[in-house]
């Protein structure tokens, strides 16, 4: 596609995200939380953000570690599943945590399976013949593997394929195919990459994207809490609150009583609140936090 190379001559950094699939809308939300707007691609191939002086390429998923490796992109949006098919030179700059998900191997239901072992002589159809390949080296497996690009989950059942090596979340398609996941390849989730060759003024750029980013995503693993404490129970409170130094106390306008204010990460939440309930908060508040600096 020569007309990407147009535009070489300026300085903007360039970001290869998906066009449209399901890394898309994360994509685009974290960029926007982050200040930097681009709107949604209809059928352009690239689009401008004033905001951070970034130029976007919109392209398949499959095709962003190759333009990442070769420099056509600066940087790039794409699932860690898809950097290890691939298998290309790219530095990876930040985890992003959304797309989660997991390459697995899956198995009619009704097949016996104990070990790894049991892989031995089956053949299995996917769409990630590199990543299943050097799998199956590396667990000492000698199976075949028939590439297919899509709808693979139903290649057992139309008989193609003994089993299958596919992206799974919640396992429901696999249910629903009559299949059993017995083996993880690899865990995934989106990632921010760069170019090996990227130059130091644009790298300086791309740090401060990955300052930018850090900051919504400790956001997002954050709360802040409000509660209402009678002042002889703050020392127990204030040990239950990890904090980002040490809470906030103020008094109350009703004597014996103050407000304190904390940041609990959301993975810990509902123990937290259960805590300081019991040792007597109350008027518990809790809200989202939209960026967090260290
Ligand atoms: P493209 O048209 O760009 O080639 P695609 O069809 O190959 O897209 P998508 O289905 O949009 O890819 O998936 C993109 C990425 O999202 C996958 O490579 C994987 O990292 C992640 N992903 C895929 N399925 C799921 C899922 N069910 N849950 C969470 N993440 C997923
Ligand atoms: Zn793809």
């Amino acid at each position: 596609m020569p007309f990407l190379f147009l535009s070489d001559m300026n300085d903007r950094l360039r970001l290869a995200i998906q066009k449209s699939g399901r890394l898309s809308d994360d994509t685009i939300d974290l960029l926007t939380a982050c200040g930097i707007n681009i709107s949604k691609p209809d059928r352009k191939l690239r689009a401008l953000s004033e905001h951070f002086n970034l130029e976007v390429l919109f392209l398949r998923d499959d095709d962003i570690p190759g333009y990442v490796a070769d420099g056509v992109a600066d940087a790039g949006i794409v699932g860690e599943n898809v950097i290890l098919e691939k298998n290309k030179p790219v530095d990876i700059m930040e985890r992003l945590g959304f797309a989660k998900c997991r390459l697995s191997i899956a198995l009619p239901q009704t097949v016996d399976y104990r070990s790894v072992k049991d892989l031995n002589g089956l053949h299995i159809a996917t769409s990630y013949p590199g990543l299943l390949g050097r799998y199956f080296e590396s667990n000492g497996v000698k199976a075949s593997i028939h590439e297919i690009s899509g709808s693979v989950e139903i290649a057992p059942g139309i008989g193609l394929a003994d089993g299958i090596c596919d992206i799974v979340s919640s396992g429901s398609t696999l249910i629903s195919n009559g299949l059993r996941e017995v083996e993880v390849v690899t865990k995934s989730e989106a990632v921010l990459i760069a170019a090996p060759t990227i130059t130091a003024e644009k790298r300086a750029r791309l740090d401060r994207m990955c300052f930018r980013i850090q900051s919504v995503l400790k956001a997002k693993q954050h709360r802040y809490i409000l509660m209402n404490v009678p002042n002889e129970s703050i020392d127990e409170v204030i040990k239950l609150l990890p904090g980002m130094k040490a809470p906030t106390v103020m008094p109350l306008a009703t004597q014996g009583w103050s407000s304190v204010h904390s940041v609990i990460p959301e993975n810990t939440f509902w123990d937290v609140i259960e805590s300081l309930k019991s040792v007597g908060a109350e008027g518990m508040l809790v809200v989202p936090i939209e960026k967090m600096v260290l």
